[in-house]
C-alpha cells in the first residue's frame, strides 16, 4: 500500500517522505526513531540556566510576529508560567501564530534565563501529557517532525500486518514480542520497557535475516568441492622448525587450520586477520608448501608490483631448499617473457607464481592450480568477493591475508561467509614504535630528530595526503615538503618523492634506491601504505595526520619498526589532536580498529563505504554485537536443521544466492 492512500497525506507530503526513502506503508512503519525523549515538565524555579526543559503555562498576550528576512522570523508573547509572566520568543515558527490564542494551555520546550525572565523556545506543544515518551526521527529540510509523526500515527491505526521474520522457536526461546506490537511500541512507547522489548525484537529480526544469508553463503562455499590434497605433514613441520625463529601460538594455530582445510573435502575459503608484522607470510608459506607437496600450483596475488617483488624475493629465500620453481609476473615484463611464463604455467614448470591482479587475467592458465592466496585484500566486501570467486577456476583453495585488524563482531558481518583465523599475538623482541602527536609549530624538534636518525645511518618516511599543493590550500603536499626539507637540510640529505601518479618504472626505481639506502628521506602519498619492508627505515612523519582515519594511520605506521631498531612515528597536525592521541597510547591494531570503529560508526570503516553490503535499519553491529553473535548462531542452526523449508521468506533468500536450485 502506498503512503498517499493514508489519511492526511497529500501529494506534497508524499514527495517529502519519498526523499527519506518512504514510499510504502512498510517503509513508513520501519522508519525507526533514532532516540527518545522523556517529557518531564519542570517548575520554573527548578530550571537550570542553559538546560533544555519542558514547562507549561497559558498564553498571556497575542503573539507578535517579526519577519527579519526570508527563512528568519520569530514570535514573541507573554506566557503565565507557575505564577510568573515570562517573555517567550520562538524562531521560525510564525506559522503557529493562529494556534496561539489568548489563554491557551501550552507546553514550551527550550531554555529559561531567570535574570532576563525570558524563555527561548525551540518548540511549542499542545496536548502533551507529562511523563510521556516522545520518539525522535531523522529529518531533512522541509520534512517536519509533525508530518512524519502524523503519517506514522495514521499508518499504525490501519492495524497493518507486517510479516514477522523471526521463526517461532526463537520468538519463544527469547520471549520476543510480536512484530506488530514491536512496531507500535517503537513509535509510540508508553515506557522504557516497551522500547526495550520492541528494540530487542526488531534488532534480532534484522540480524537473524542478515546472518541467515551470510551463513548460507558460507555453507554454499563449504559445499563447493575441494581438492582433498594429500601430502606429508612432517615435511611442512620440518620446514617450519628450520626457520630462524619460533612461531607464535596464533601462527601455529592458523597453520593447522590451513593444512586441515587443504586436506579436507571442501574448498578452503579462509581469511587470516593479523596486524602488520604479525607474521602472516610464514603462515601462507606453510599452505603453499602443502599445496606443492600435493602436486599443485599456487598463485599468490599482491596488491602492488612493489609488494609482489618483495614477496617474490623473500619467499625465494625461505624456499631455497624446498624444490619449488618460483616465478614473478609483473606488468613491465616484455611480451616474450610473459608468453614464456604463461607456457611454463600451463606445463607446470612453475609451482608458485607471485604477481599482481595480472594473475586473474584470462590469458593466465594453470596446469593444476590448487591454491590462490590474496594478500591485503581487506577492501573487498561480501559482494565483490563472491563475484571474484565465481570468476575463478573451480577447485582451488582460497586464502585471504588481511592486515586490517577489525573487531570480531564486524569481521563476522563483513567476512561471515569466510572461515576466520586471527593472529593476535605478535612476534617477541619487537620494540614498540614510539608515537608522538605534534603541532606544526613544533616542527623544529621533529627536524632535529630526523637528522639524528639519518646521522645514525637510518632512513625516514615522510607522508602527505596530497601530491601537489594547488590541489588544496594549506596542506603540506609531497612537492612542497620536498622543497621545505631540502631547505631545512641545506640539500645535504638525499630526498626523493613517490606518488600514485608516477609511472610504475619510476616508482620501482625509487623504491629500489630507497631500499639500497641511496635515498635517505622518502616523501610519499599513501602509496607506501601496503606491506613494503624497509627494515632500515626507523622514522615516519605524517603531515596533516587529521586527514587520516586511525586504522589508516596504523597501517602507515606499520612501515617502520620492522627490525629490532627503535622506531618513531610523528603525527603532525594542528587540529583533531585528541583523536590522534589514541595512536600515542597504543600500537595494538585491534584496539585502534575498535576506536576507529567507535569514532566513525559502522557506515564508513577504513575508508570503505559498506552501504551496499551492510546497512541496517535498526541494528548497530557495535552496540548490538551480542545479539549479532546469538542471531548468527541461531540462523545457522535454522539452516542446518532445514527449518527454512517451511518458510517462504527464507526460501526466497536462498534462491537469491543460488543456494536452492
Ligand atoms: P605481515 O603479517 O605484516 O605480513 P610478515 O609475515 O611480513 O608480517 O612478517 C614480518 C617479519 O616478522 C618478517 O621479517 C618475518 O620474518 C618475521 N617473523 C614472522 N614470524 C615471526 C616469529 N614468530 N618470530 C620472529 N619473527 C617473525
Ligand atoms: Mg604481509
Amino acid at each position: 500500500m502506498n503512503i498517499e492512500q493514508l489519511k492526511g497525506i497529500g501529494p506534497k507530503s508524499a514527495q517529502l517522505l519519498r526523499k527519506v526513502g518512504i514510499t510504502t506503508i512498510t517503509d513508513l512503519l520501519t522508519y525507526y526513531p533514532y532516540k527518545y525523549l522523556q517529557i518531564n515538565i519542570k517548575k520554573l524555579n527548578d530550571c537550570l540556566e542553559n538546560e533544555t526543559v519542558y514547562v507549561e503555562g497559558e498564553i498571556g498576550s497575542v503573539p507578535k510576529a517579526s519577519f527579519i528576512r526570508r527563512n528568519l522570523n520569530f514570535l514573541s508573547f507573554v506566557c503565565h508560567i507557575d505564577g510568573k509572566n515570562v517573555n517567550v520568543r520562538i524562531f521560525n515558527r510564525a506559522f503557529l501564530k493562529p494556534n496561539l490564542t489568548l489563554g491557551k494551555h501550552i507546553v514550551l520546550v527550550g531554555k529559561y534565563t531567570p535574570i532576563k525572565n525570558t524563555f527561548i523556545a525551540s518548540d511549542i506543544k499542545f496536548n502533551v501529557v507529562n511523563n510521556t515518551i516522545e520518539a525522535k526521527y531523522h529529518l531533512i529540510s522541509g520534512l517536519k517532525e509533525s508530518l512524519l509523526v502524523k503519517a506514522i500515527k495514521s499508518a499504525l491505526e490501519l492495524n497493518y500486518n507486517l510479516p514477522d521474520y523471526v521463526p517461532k522457536e526463537f520468538n519463544d526461546a527469547y520471549a520476543l514480542i510480536g512484530k506488530n506490537a514491536a512496531i507500535k511500541y517503537i513509535h509510540e512507547p508508553h515506557s522504557m520497557t516497551e522500547i526495550k522489548q520492541a528494540k530487542l525484537k526488531l534488532i534480532y529480526e534484522e540480524l537473524f535475516d542478515y546472518t541467515f544469508k551470510i551463513n548460507a553463503l558460507k555453507i554454499k562455499n563449504r559445499q563447493a568441492n575441494g581438492l582433498k590434497k594429500v601430502f606429508d605433514t612432517e615435511k611442512v613441520s620440518d620446514f617450519l622448525s628450520d626457520l630462524p625463529f619460533k612461531l607464535t601460538e596464533d601462527q601455529n594455530q592458523t597453520i593447522n587450520e590451513i593444512l586441515a582445510d587443504e586436506k579436507g573435502a571442501s574448498r578452503m575459503n579462509r581469511l587470516v586477520l593479523g596486524d602488520v608484522g604479525s607474521g602472516k607470510t610464514i603462515v601462507a608459506l606453510a599452505g603453499i608448501l602443502a599445496n606443492y607437496l600435493s602436486g599443485y600450483q599456487t598463485a599468490f596475488m599482491a596488491p602492488t608490483e612493489i609488494l609482489a617483488k618483495q614477496h617474490y624475493e623473500s619467499i625465494k629465500n625461505y624456499f631455497t631448499n624446498q624444490g619449488l620453481n618460483i616465478a614473478l609476473l609483473t606488468g613491465n615484463m616484455t611480451k616474450k617473457e610473459k608468453e614464456q611464463l604463461y607456457e611454463a604455467l600451463k606445463t607446470q614448470k612453475i609451482d608458485l607464481v607471485i604477481g599482481t591482479h595480472a594473475l586473474i587475467n584470462d590469458q593466465v592458465k594453470f596446469a593444476k592450480l590448487g591454491l590462490v592466496i590474496i594478500d591485503e585484500q581487506h577492501l573487498f566486501g561480501v559482494k565483490q568477493r563472491n563475484a571474484l570467486q565465481e570468476k575463478g577456476a573451480i577447485g582451488p583453495d582460497v586464502l585471504y591475508l588481511s592486515a586490517t585488524p577489525i573487531p570480531r563482531s564486524y569481521a563476522l558481518c563483513l567476512y561471515g561467509d569466510l572461515d576466520l583465523s586471527m593472529i593476535k599475538t605478535k612476534p617477541q623482541m619487537r620494540k614498540e614504535i614510539m608515537t608522538l602527536v605534534k603541532k606544526e609549530t613544533e616542527i623544529k624538534d621533529v627536524l632535529l630528530k630526523m637528522l639524528a636518525e639519518i646521522k645514525g645511518g637510518h632512513q625516514v618516511f615522510v607522508v602527505s595526503p596530497l601530491i601537489d599543493e594547488n590541489e588544496e590550500g594549506n596542506l603540506n603536499s609531497v612537492l612542497k615538503l620536498k622543497e621545505k626539507l631540502n631547505l631545512a637540510f641545506k640539500e645535504q640529505v638525499p630526498i626523493e618523492i613517490i606518488h600514485g601518479k608516477m609511472k610504475q618504472a619510476e616508482k620501482d626505481q625509487i623504491m629500489q634506491d630507497f631500499l639500497a639506502q641511496k635515498i635517505k628521506i622518502l616523501i610519499s602519498t599513501t602509496v607506501i601504505e601496503v606491506g613494503i619492508d624497509i627494515p632500515n627505515a626507523t622514522m615516519m612523519i605524517i603531515f596533516n595526520a587529521e586527514r587520516f582515519g586511525l586504522a589508516a594511520l596504523h597501517q602507515l605506521r606499520g612501515r617502520v619498526g620492522r627490525s629490532d631498531l627503535q622506531s618513531y612515528c610523528y603525527l603532525i597536525s594542528n587540529t583533531d589532536n585528541d583523536r590522534l592521541k589514541v595512536m600515542e597510547a597504543s600500537t595494538d591494531g585491534f584496539y585502534i580498529a575498535e576506536k576507529d570503529f567507535e569514532q566513525r560508526g559502522q557506515g564508513d570503516l577504513f575508508g570503505v563505504k559498506q552501504s551496499g553490503d551492510i546497512s541496517f535499519k535498526i541494528a548497530n553491529i557495535r552496540q548490538d554485537s551480542k545479539i549479532l553473535l546469538q542471531a548468527s548462531k541461531d540462523s545457522e542452526k535454522f539452516l542446518m536443521e532445514h527449518k527454512y523449508l517451511e518458510d517462504k521468506h527464507y526460501q526466497e533468500i536462498l534462491k537469491e544466492i543460488d543456494f536452492l536450485d
